[in-house]
């Protein structure tokens, strides 16, 4: 098939969340796969351009946009057989970051992703371009649907997948002109959304199909507690609604290949894992204890991932026999919370904050168990990393964490995580301790590493999923 992925981000070139990750493993496993694959993104700038030829490719195209005429030129480069092509338009990308700064969003991102979704659309319908399908993601690309449909009226199949629902793209109504669209899309069954216009809204109504990231977030963004007020919409298209879960670059996530670990080690030299958390305890000023089990948390430090309940929990946890070792950045209250823990506890919880990717695979290699008491979780790909190196997963039970991790209590046969299914502090202490209980067991938790360390979270099944839905958007239209 001829695919044409469009994306905000994409992992080497540009990368602010799992988005990059997802098109960047997606695209080269689909071309491994005999497909033809373009990506298109911006050319911010902040794309890592090193090692990487940029050719200036296409003819550029003219996009209205704002009330007067831009001009889009393209650049190409082959990535591990997929044609990238970044879409140039100074004003509007070459700026210090992606979508916002300390100040808060830039405040003509509606104009900036418009004039980048239809600078693609104007491509990708030329006579020149063949396309079987056009896989869009998030709200930054939820407007070609729109275009490509109502604008333009082109039989072309669409794919839109949701990463993560509390992003929409909710902008004043008066945007809907700027962005060269008509009123008649500012009702209840287009765009429209509490008098405001919502572009992901809009990519919903128009796609053929739509998947989220995991099985489980598919069904929960249809009830109103997860729905973000799009629940009633999302229900109404149940029928073109999928999971599909996510994969891990299983060549970058490799404990037996990592460079950045202290110690490499796979399923079957699992002792070695040892020596990576006795270095790590000491690089963090922990206490240096092979008994004692060291406890994980990498992550966003926002309301979504769990940390109020985490600040329940932490003092209790403390007073057991562990070491804490968190790394991640976000809400001021949330890092003060962790600040104030290590210097209160400086023998068993140690914090970084800032995004470092050298001590997040330490953290993974290091770790006994890994903690995801996420709220919601679109899928999660931290609890996958983890059990990739054998550190066991402490989830909620929400979105892809229920889809990927089963509770050890529960299923001890087939169990590579604890699972807790009320979002309640109790319930996540009390998964806590069942772990640290079974960690006591030498040979339970040994047992249930290499399980862990056995799983296959490889993007190729997904891809298949994938394929078949780009398969089934065609037939749509047919
Ligand atoms: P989300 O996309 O909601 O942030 P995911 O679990 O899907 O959560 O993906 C998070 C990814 O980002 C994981 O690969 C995790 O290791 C990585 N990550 C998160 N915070 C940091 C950090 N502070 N430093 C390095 N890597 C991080």
């Amino acid at each position: 098939m001829n695919i044409v992925i469009v994306s905000s981000e994409m992992v080497p070139f540009v990368k602010r969340g799992g988005l990059a990750d997802v098109v960047g493993s997606l695209s080269k496993v689909l071309v491994r796969r005999g497909h033809t694959v373009s990506v298109f993104v911006p050319l911010y700038r902040v794309v890592d351009k090193n090692g990487y030829d940029f050719e200036e490719t296409l003819s550029p195209v003219e996009v209205w946009v704002d009330g007067s005429s831009r001009k889009a030129s393209f650049f190409h480069v082959n990535y591990e057989g997929v044609d990238v092509y970044f879409v140039d338009n100074p004003y509007y990308f070459d700026r210090e970051e992606v979508y916002s700064t300390s100040q808060g969003d830039y405040p003509d991102n509606a104009q900036r992703f418009g004039f980048f979704s239809l600078a693609v659309v104007k491509v990708i319908t030329s006579n020149m371009w063949k396309v079987d399908v056009v896989h869009c993601n998030d709200w930054e690309t939820a407007l070609i649907p729109v275009f490509l449909k109502k604008i333009y009226g082109m039989k072309i199949p669409v794919l839109l997948t949701i990463h993560n629902l509390a992003y929409q793209g909710i902008f004043p109504k008066d945007t809907l002109p700027r962005l060269g669209l008509p009123w008649d899309l500012f009702t209840v069954d287009a765009l429209e959304f509490y008098g405001n216009i919502n572009l992901l809204k809009g990519g919903i109504v128009f796609s053929d199909l739509i998947n989220t990231v995991s099985p489980t977030y598919s069904k929960e963004i249809q009830e109103p507690s997860f729905g973000f007020g799009l629940d009633g919409v999302l229900r109404s298209r149940r029928d073109d609604l999928y999971g599909i879960l996510n994969g891990i670059d299983v060549d970058f996530w490799n404990p037996e290949k990592d460079e950045s670990i202290y110690q490499k080690y796979n399923a079957d030299t699992v002792e070695k894992k040892l020596e990576n958390k006795l270095k790590l305890q000491e690089d963090m000023g922990l206490m240096v204890k092979k008994e004692l089990p060291l406890i994980g948390w990498i992550s966003r430090l926002v309301d979504q991932k769990g940390l109020d309940l985490f600040a329940i929990i932490v003092d209790e946890l403390l007073a057991g026999d562990v070491g804490v070792v968190v790394l991640g950045s976000g809400e001021e209250k949330y890092q003060n919370l962790m600040l104030d823990l290590a210097e209160r506890c400086k023998s068993k919880f140690a914090v970084r904050i800032g995004f470092d990717p050298v001590l997040a695979n330490r953290i993974y290699a290091a770790s006994d168990m890994f903690l995801m008491p996420s709220k919601f979780e679109p899928c999660g790909l931290g609890q996958m990393i983890a059990l990739r190196y054998g550190s066991i997963p402490v989830v909620h039970k929400t979105g892809g964490l229920a889809d990927t991790v089963i509770d050890y209590t529960k299923d001890p046969s087939n169990g590579n995580g604890f699972v807790f299914e009320d979002y309640k502090a109790s319930s996540f202490m009390d998964a806590l301790q069942r772990a640290l209980a079974v960690y006591k067991d030498d040979l339970a938790w040994k047992g249930l590493v290499k399980r862990a360390m056995a799983l296959d979270f490889s993007w190729d099944k997904s891809a298949g999923l994938y394929e078949e839905l780009y398969s089934k958007a065609k037939e749509k239209i047919s």
